[in-house]
């Protein structure tokens, strides 16, 4: 058998890589190829594979990090082989993460009087999850005590319909029934004048947002404290409040010091935020704290040796890279406080112009001017000439590369269309502009094209609405 240049499938190391006989070849795509190819023919393969997609800084869908420093990016790509749960092996990294989280203590004024805790997990779910769990554990050890029949009824979590689907997947992997007060026209955030309806001896607690993820507002965590003070000074069945501050709790420390929702408030008992959404990291690191550890059930941490000694710990996930922790304590050294507030003063700003050039137009109508987490979201006025739908603005966008989703609101108010742009750190004034150009042109067209293709009433994805 002769083996000529048609059969190999390495490359000559001067031939060129588009003239390469394997980069001519179709790869099979589901199964493993039987040969091995050239480590330069594989990276430009799937470099390739991956030139068409979305671009991430113009992803205005999302509020993870699309941006970091090349220095930390440096240091990430070092410590990529580091596993986060060996702490014995890593006690600087333990140390690290340690640090981290005393750091997000103090911004969140833990009491001195109370000994917080907290983990570094791999995003705000696996942080709700384990907010959660405590909530339950601690519920059930409360109710034992004062002798609720535990299987008379499930027990519940009260929440505003505008949450992230990871409470959820809580609720429905741990069989909890979730309550959610429903929001409406005037209530585009938790309803304080009904969310105590919701609440009896099977509540486990109730969550707060600190940026609902729809929209962007805020939730009255200082009025819900109120409340739940008052409520408990008229039972034994204490309710407690998480918030779930997965865009807020990086962001809000910074641009709205004195806005009290966190540990100030008495029954704020533990609090989640995702590392990589303000906290400026890439995907994926989060945090939990609990404000003492009377409120994290001794049953949900573990034990692991640590050192001669023993560190608890508490996570869902086992093994991972710590390499977004390491990221993360970068940019607390990197930025300090002055640093963060000025990345947010900015992201703020940027926010408020975008809202403002918006509304110009006078075709939309704002939900969310990015008065305070910098999302701005809007939905069309009326006008029964139009012909084209946000949809239809989407895709427009879209030609030029911009990701802008249009999608519902939540329950209740799902017959309303909104679009959403998530202004991240790496979203500046300059770019601002460009959008707001590309989308004046985009609807220039719109108004003149002749074919248009969505139905008024469709609902198309583009995606999570994360
Ligand atoms: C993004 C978000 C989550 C989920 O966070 P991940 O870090 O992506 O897991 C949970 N709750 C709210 C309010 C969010 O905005």
């Amino acid at each position: 058998m002769l083996y000529g240049k048609e059969n190999r499938e390495e490359a000559d190391y001067l031939e060129p890589i588009f003239g390469a006989v394997c980069e001519g070849e179709d790869l099979p795509k589901y199964k493993l190829n039987p040969q091995s190819v050239e480590p330069r023919m594989a990276y430009q393969l799937v470099q390739d594979q991956l030139l068409d997609e979305g671009n991430a800084r113009l992803n205005l869908a999302t509020f993870c990090q699309t941006y970091m420093e090349p220095e930390a990016v440096k240091l990430m790509t070092q410590t990529l082989e580091k596993n986060a749960i060996d702490k014995s092996e890593y006690p600087r990294t333990a140390e690290i993460e340690n640090r981290c989280v005393n750091i997000i203590a103090d911004l969140w004024h833990a009491s001195k009087e109370e000994k917080f805790m907290g983990t570094s997990t791999i995003g705000s779910s696996e942080a709700c999850m384990l907010g959660g769990m405590a909530m339950k554990f601690a519920w059930r050890n409360r109710a034992e005590k004062l002798g609720l029949d535990l299987n008379a009824h499930k027990p519940n979590l009260v929440i505003s319909s505008g949450y992230q689907v990871c409470w959820e997947k809580f609720c429905v992997y741990w069989d909890i029934e979730m309550r959610e007060v429903p929001m409406d026209e005037n209530h585009l955030s938790i309803n304080l004048d009904k969310v105590m309806d919701y609440v009896d001896e099977y509540t486990i607690g109730i969550v707060g947002i600190l940026g609902i993820t729809y929209t962007g507002r805020y939730d009255d965590i200082k009025g819900l404290n109120e409340l739940v003070e008052q409520y408990n000074q008229t039972t034994d069945y204490k309710v407690y409040i998480h918030v779930d501050a997965a865009s807020g709790g990086l962001y809000t420390p910074f641009t709205e010091p004195d806005l009290v929702w966190d540990f100030q408030l008495p029954n704020v008992i533990s609090i989640n935020t995702s590392g990589h959404k303000y906290g400026l990291v890439y995907p994926g690191v989060g945090w939990v704290l609990w404000r003492d550890q009377s409120y994290l059930p001794q049953e949900l941490v573990f034990k692991v040796s640590y050192l001669g000694g023993e560190l608890p710990t508490m996570a869902i996930n086992f093994s991972h890279s710590a390499a977004q922790l390491i990221g993360q304590y970068y940019n607390f050294v990197r930025y300090g406080f002055d640093g963060y507030k000025a990345i947010h003063d900015k992201t703020h700003k940027v926010a408020l112009y975008l809202a403002k050039e918006i509304e110009k137009t006078d075709l939309f109508e704002m939900i969310n001017d990015g008065a305070q987490l910098p999302i701005v979201c809007y939905k069309l006025k009326d006008d029964p000439k139009r012909e084209w739908t946000l949809y239809d603005l989407a895709d427009r966008l879209l030609m030029k590369g911009w990701q802008v989703p249009a999608y519902p609101l939540p329950a209740n108010l799902d017959d309303q269309i909104i679009q959403r742009l998530v202004i991240r750190a790496d979203f500046g004034m300059n770019m601002a502009h460009d959008y707001i150009q590309d989308m004046k042109e985009a609807l220039l067209a719109l108004d003149q094209a002749h074919l248009v293709y969505h139905k008024k009433q469709e609902i198309k994805t583009y995606g999570f609405t994360h």
